[in-house]
């Protein structure tokens, strides 16, 4: 599956807010955001101080790029995700987050066995990862209840795994829709994650208007 293979900084820069995507770079001070926070481009730095209201149109756009950027997820994909949250019942923005969420990349990344989103997919893509017993390298998959997340048993004898169960204590809790085993390193999904459940700044409601137009 294609992924977005530019330069990562710009996209927390174009959206005016750190979007976490590079792990630990993220938290230090060399993280590009911190240094120059204005859009990148040629006329950035006169972008920050332009008056002026945005358009509806430009922050359903800049709202949708967002959550597309957090999740490393392409246009097309996106759009696959929409109508499939528009198909199922409740509300269309809440089921958009559901679907986004329960990515195996991002439950990887949830988990904390990685310290990006992008470095989850990597994992996921190099077969680290098994579910429901069989290895499964496809990082959009779906993960729903009862589903069991483990690392691969050849792959727990390797330097990182080794060194992340020795630090596991240290990395963010897993959320409440998801259980860890942290001695077995083992993951399951209780529940599909909702609304409340997603920790990102996002407003759906935005989203859905940008592809309701
Ligand atoms: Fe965004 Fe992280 Fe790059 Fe900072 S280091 S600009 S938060 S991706």
């Amino acid at each position: 599956m294609a992924r977005y293979t530019g330069p990562v900084c710009k996209l927390c820069r174009r959206e005016g807010e750190k979007l976490y995507l590079k792990g630990a770079r993220c938290l230090s001070p060399k993280c590009s955001f911190e240094r120059r926070s204005y859009p990148p481009g040629q006329h950035g730095r006169d972008a920050q101080f332009r008056r002026g209201r945005n358009s509806d149109y430009a922050l359903q756009l800049r709202e949708k790029q967002k959550a597309r950027r957090v999740y490393g997820v392409l246009e097309r994909q996106f759009r696959r995700y929409f109508r499939e949250a528009l198909r199922r019942p409740g509300l269309t923005g809440s089921n958009l987050l559901s679907i986004l969420e329960s990515r195996l990349d991002n439950v990887v990344y949830r988990l904390g066995w990685a310290d990006s989103r992008a470095h989850a997919r990597q994992l996921v893509q190099h077969g680290h990862i098994v579910v429901n017993g069989r290895r499964t390298n496809i990082p959009s998959y779906l993960v729903r209840p009862g589903d069991v997340i483990t690392v691969r048993e050849g792959s727990q004898k390797r330097k990182y795994f080794q060194e992340l169960r020795a630090h596991i204590q240290d990395r963010p809790p897993a959320p409440e829709w998801l259980s860890f085993d942290a001695a077995a390193m083992k993951g399951v999904v209780e529940r599909m994650p909702e609304r409340r459940d997603v920790d990102i700044p996002l407003n759906e409601q935005l989203i859905v208007e940008y592809y309701s137009r």
